[in-house]
């Protein structure tokens, strides 16, 4: 591992905070936090901490001394000084004089102590920090030391890496306990440049932000160099079924077309009904992940060993659980029985889960509140990993993670056998009572863990529905012919939304957009069937192309993208909503409309056709009929001639319905959210033109 220090970007750093009031000191802490966070060998999402000691003023202006350190919240990749709050450094070394010390004690007293009281909490590794003498303090969770420290023989492996550089310290859980024993180890050895953290990671020390980084970027490279130069086979593949063999070994992109398939099948084999409503689940979120490396450890015969051994360092068990779950072998051609396979392999996983729980649980001086039991990596033997969440985000960290415990464990196995902990130690990490606090006290969105496709999604109502569902809680991918415009549109939305391009009238072009967005996100749960164009013509004289034309956008795409997202949603077996963005023509023709007209009434038939259908399988096809709303289909120069051809003026024409009020994108798109979440209605119209009698449906 190379040094990534550069004078000039150190001086800047200093030059830049320095003109903001932020000593140097604090300057270098942030620096040198930022190049060890960058590293996803080395810290991952909010994993890893770093401090520095130095003088600071309280708010009435006294000179104190305090330890800036890592605040909850914040990731090392991008710290700012504000997310290294100080604390008063005295009164936490005194803490050392206690026999003992909770963890919601240890939190109070770190929080009681912060010089802004508005501060993020400072990291329960906050009092290691404190009791080590140092000024500059890095810790991270290496994988390479990982994968020399999470050994059978890892004690004697850690000690012939480092010899008299490094003193090992046996796992003990973040808190107060391990930073008592941090201490005591370091003092026994204080010419040490760092500790090693059994089965947790590694601290480096120094007394200047470059020589505390140098030597974690040095004592890490020492545990790379420990992994045998060449050895690129580690595990002996298994004996997969014929079927399923080339799979392994196409190339990873060329793998999408499977992965979009059978994506859908591990997400509703990982949904769980939720109690709450009828018809509703906790669903989760899909991140795919694949390499050669991912594949050599996957189609290892003894998969189902290393890989239920348990996480690599124990912060990990929030965001991965212990274990992930091992589905069957994909036969090619995807059969049936996958599902039925992959079911069963839930199935008792869940059971396992709760037994576990229920074991655990019994040694608790205090109950705990039992996590849902579902996976959160999913690991396919001929294709990859995926990471599970209840959102995109969640999904993404647990596929990260997944994707560094592959490489630690390979690292591992190549020079020994990998171990995690016992089962009681991981226990108590899982279910941490700083992290059980947090339990209940957020309440999920309605939309969570549901996937929108929506078609026209660069454009005025598409866009604003994808924003509302997106604030809602869904993951929303915008579908558009327009690309560019549908990308804008997500960049607004910000997150994980997705762009795809989507010819609505094209079967390959629909069917490649609903695969992108199940190779994306794992599924789709609502589908909004919103993209339309208007013909005009009179319909005795019209050309028969134009009907046709129109007859193409305005229904048979709608069947097309139905279709596409029914596939979809029996693969997943968890029901979904079918949105179609009809018009009042549909029920209302307006004159020489009818080349626009005719195909939105098959339309809405076909709304109720979906219905009827799919009923019993938790499918509800609604629809909207909006009338009269700024969009590509009504044109700011349109809105001019129409208003002008009534002699209004172009307000009077855009509220010219019954409330007097014009009707905007978003009160189209607040239908589709209450039909999205409308468990109860389907075959419903629901009318947005602020009252036309005419057009109200019978
Ligand atoms: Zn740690």
């Amino acid at each position: 591992m190379r040094s990534g220090w550069v004078d000039q970007d150190a001086q800047r750093c200093v030059d830049q905070y320095g003109a903001a009031g932020v000593n140097r000191d604090l300057a270098l802490r942030v620096y040198t936090s930022r190049l060890l966070g960058r590293d996803p060998k080395l810290v991952l999402h909010g994993g890893g901490n770093t401090s520095v000691k130095t003088i600071g003023r309280d708010l009435l202006g006294e000179t104190i001394e305090v330890i800036h350190v890592k605040g909850s919240g914040w990731d090392m990749a991008e710290i700012e000084p504000a997310g290294l709050p100080a604390v008063r450094l005295a009164p936490l070394r005194k803490t050392r004089a206690l026999a003992a010390l909770g963890d919601e004690e240890m939190v109070a007293i770190l929080r009681s102590n912060l010089v802004d009281p508005a501060a993020p909490t400072p990291s329960v590794e906050t009092l290691l920090h404190a009791f080590l003498p140092h000024k500059f303090i890095d810790h991270t969770h290496s994988s390479a030391v990982l994968s020399i420290a999470n050994q059978s023989e890892g004690e004697t492996i850690c000690r012939q890496v480092y010899g008299e550089r490094a003193a090992l310290v046996p796992y003990v859980m973040p808190g107060f306990a391990l930073s008592i024993r941090a201490a005591q180890v370091y003092e026994a050895q204080p010419q040490v440049e760092g500790l090693i953290l059994l089965h947790h990671g590694i601290f480096t020390f120094g007394q200047t932000a470059r020589e505390s980084y140098e030597r974690m970027i040095a004592l890490v490279s020492l545990a790379e160099e420990r992994r045998p130069a060449g050895k690129t086979q580690v595990f002996v593949a298994a004996d997969l079924p014929r079927e399923s063999a080339p799979v392994a070994q196409i190339a990873p992109m060329a793998q999408i077309a499977p992965m979009a398939q059978i994506a859908p099948i591990v997400r509703g084999a990982c949904s769980i009904p939720d109690p709450s409503a009828q018809g509703a689940y906790r669903r989760m979120v899909l991140d795919f992940r694949t390499s050669p490396i991912i594949l050599q450890y996957v189609n290892g015969r003894e998969l189902g060993r290393y890989s239920q051994s348990g996480v690599v360092t124990p912060d990990h068990t929030i965001r991965t659980k212990n274990r992930p779950l091992i589905a069957p072998p994909v036969p090619l051609p995807l059969a049936k029985s996958f599902a039925e396979e992959l079911r069963a392999a839930v199935q008792r996983y869940v059971t396992e889960y709760q037994a576990y729980f229920a074991r655990q649980n019994g040694r608790q001086k205090t109950p705990k509140r039992q996590l849902d039991p579902m996976p959160r990596v999913v690991l396919v033997p001929g294709l990859g990993l995926f990471g599970l969440g209840h959102n995109a985000k969640d999904a993404r960290i647990a596929a990260d993670i997944a994707e560094s415990t592959v490489q630690t464990i390979t690292d591992a196995e190549a020079i020994g056998r990998f171990e995690s902990l016992p089962e009681n130690d991981l226990f108590d990490m899982e279910y941490w009572s700083l992290e059980q606090a947090k339990l209940g006290k957020s309440v999920p969105k309605p939309l969570a863990g549901q996937i929108a496709a929506i078609t026209g999604g660069g454009g005025t109502i598409g866009a604003a529905t994808g924003k509302l569902f997106a604030d809602n809680g869904a993951e929303v991918a915008l579908l558009d012919l327009d690309e560019p415009a549908a990308q804008t549109a997500a960049r607004r939305i910000g997150g994980a939304a997705l762009a795809v391009r989507c010819d609505v009238t094209d079967g390959a072009s629909v069917g490649a957009a609903f695969e992108a967005v199940a190779a994306r996100f794992g599924g789709v749960d609502i589908a909004v069937s919103n993209a339309g164009a208007a013909w005009q013509g009179r319909i005795g004289e019209v050309d028969e192309a134009v009907l046709r034309r129109s007859f193409e956008i305005n229904f048979f795409a709608h069947q097309k993208i139905a279709q596409a997202a029914v596939r979809l949603m029996l693969a997943q077996g968890t029901g979904g909503a079918l949105l179609f963005n009809v018009s009042k023509q549909a029920v209302n023709p307006g004159a020489d409309f009818g080349p626009y007209g005719l195909p939105k009434a098959a339309t809405l038939f076909l709304v109720r056709q979906y219905a009827l259908d799919y009923g019993r399988d938790g499918i509800r096809a609604n629809a909207v009929n909006a009338d009269r709303v700024r969009s590509g289909l009504l044109t700011p120069q349109m809105i001019a001639a129409r208003s002008a051809a009534r002699g209004m003026s172009e307000q009077d024409y855009m509220a010219g319905n019954l409330l007097m009020r014009e009707v905007t994108a978003q009160d189209v798109a607040q239908a589709f959210l209450h039909h999205a979440l409308a468990l109860k209605t389907t075959a419903d119209v629901t009318t947005v033109d602020g009252g036309n009698i005419a057009a109200a449906l019978r």
